[in-house]
């Protein structure tokens, strides 16, 4: 280890800056978090530091440096461009064993600046040891999204009732209850903004530590995996189907996000057939069964839980039997295919606005198929590629044009992901000689002639024939 990491206590300490330009705006902003008196020794300043000089925040010295400056500093900092002021500063500040920083020069420096992930009063540093700062930021970059926003608050909240629980619990009953604090519904809580309902689990789980294990409570997470491309799925969805004791997934969630899950939870495929009741009743059951058991418990849904997911169901059920759980969206179909087919669901020249449809009730008969049917709006239907061909004839009968422009997208954001096109008349046919099959969504408007017209514009515009920008 070139460097031992330490985490220095700066506040109200004295803290020597030399230099007053851009590089040293850096380092004084990121000082100032640690509430250090800051010195400036610069004979120029930048404007924004000329401000917190005049307000008093900072003490500017206008002045070249000279060794005396750094007499009594806590750490010295040098941020000049002029090689010899820096070898200077060092040199000052070693032969005082004050703690010294040239910026981007280890060579001259006895401590270097991490790279810091800033959760506070949790922090995260990272150092290359000044070999390859490029690469400390990328580290750091990941490690930022592994770190929930609001670990602090998570931090905060355990740090204010140290003395509760140490007044509460005996010795050898703290690390434990702290462990289901972290890992369990107060956690949650916490790291999803809802402060209440951390202070009531909390109470609660206070209450009932001395019970036996299974006194504590379950939780569901309600979480929306996307269509299809783990990399699409969010941040907390990852965080926590890492903290999942248990996964129960449907036919939509492909194995490379159920892999994204804790190594060791137990995973449950509980896939379903679109509006079989049973099967539903018997999902929420296991869910209910699961919690009460004390586990954490995801409910990895396709897309987004509450687009054609049943998410709501699944919380009614939940609610009634006082099981708490937290809902996490996820990136619906419809959004995934229009990315990755390039198809804008919206656009200022061909649609206004779009509608979700699930395309297998086509008897619904609250639907307005006319206002599907108009020109400049999109409409997506879901389930539906089986009844293509009695949406097609809704749509035409509701009075769109037979060339009315249409798209395909199958096994959206998935490997072997194909669009085909056609018109309200062509489709039903190139569906069937393209061998179509589910997952896959019809997209109805003129926007899924989007990139088609871009390609014929690029291609006319090389053969010179139509003036640049003709469509704009
Ligand atoms: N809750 C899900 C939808 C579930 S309904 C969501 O928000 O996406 C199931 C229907 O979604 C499928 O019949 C299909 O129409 C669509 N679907 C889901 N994943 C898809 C994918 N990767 N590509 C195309 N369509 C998909």
């Amino acid at each position: 280890m070139d460097y031992l990491p330490l985490f220095v206590q700066l506040r109200a300490q004295p803290v020597v800056v030399v230099g007053g330009g851009r590089i040293a705006v850096r380092k004084i902003e990121l000082l100032r978090k640690s509430g250090a008196r800051i010195t400036v020794v610069s004979p120029e300043l930048r404007e924004e530091l000329q401000r917190l000089a005049a307000s008093g925040e900072i003490r500017y010295i206008p002045e070249r440096f000279a060794e005396a400056h750094v007499e009594g500093a806590t750490i010295v900092v040098a941020a000049t461009n002029d090689h010899d002021v820096n070898v200077a500063v060092s040199t000052s500040a070693r032969a005082r064993k004050i703690p010294v920083n040239v910026v981007d020069n280890p060579t001259l420096s006895t401590f270097v600046f991490p790279a810091i992930v800033d959760r506070s009063p949790i922090i995260a540093a990272v150092s290359t040891g000044g070999e390859a700062p490029v690469l400390a930021r990328r580290v750091r970059e990941q490690i930022e999204a592994l770190l929930p926003q609001r670990l602090g608050a998570l931090a905060r909240f355990m740090g204010a009732r140290r003395k509760t629980v140490q007044n509460t619990l005996g010795a050898l009953a703290r690390r434990p209850f702290w462990e289901r604090i972290v890992s369990g519904i107060v956690g949650t809580r916490i790291l999803a903004g809802d402060d209440d309902g951390a202070e009531k689990a909390f109470e609660s789980e206070l209450r009932t530590s001395h019970l036996t294990e299974a006194a504590s409570l379950g939780e569901v997470y309600l979480i929306g995996a996307g269509p299809g491309d783990p990399d699409l799925l969010t941040l907390r969805a990852l965080q926590l189907l890492q903290q999942a004791d248990v996964v129960l997934y449907d036919r939509l969630v492909p194995d490379a996000v159920l892999d994204r899950s804790r190594r060791d939870s137990e995973r449950v495929f509980v896939g379903k057939d679109a509006g079989d009741h049973k099967v539903q009743e018997r999902i929420n059951q296991l869910l209910v069964d699961y919690a009460r058991r004390g586990l954490r418990v995801a409910r990895l849904k396709g897309g987004d839980p509450f687009v054609f997911g049943r998410g709501g169901e699944e919380i009614e059920v939940l609610t009634r039997h006082g099981i708490p759980y937290i809902s996490v969206p996820g990136i619906t179909a419809a959004l995934g295919a229009a990315s990755y087919a390039s198809i804008p669901l919206t656009h200022r020249r061909l649609s206004q606005s779009v509608t979700f449809v699930a395309g297998h009730v086509l008897e619904d008969e609250s639907l307005d198929w006319r206002s599907l049917a108009g020109p400049r709006r999109t409409v997506v239907f879901y389930m539906g590629v089986s009844h293509l061909d009695q949406i097609v004839a809704k749509l035409r009968d509701a009075g769109a044009k037979a060339d009315h422009p249409v798209a395909i997208v199958e096994r959206a954001t998935l490997p072997g992901q194909r669009t085909v096109r056609g018109t309200l008349e062509t489709i039903v046919a190139i569906a069937r000689s393209a061998a179509i099959q589910a997952p896959a969504l019809l997209i109805v408007g003129d926007v899924t002639t989007f990139l088609a017209a871009e390609t014929a514009l690029a291609a006319a515009n090389k053969d010179g024939s139509m003036s640049h920008g003709a469509l704009v």
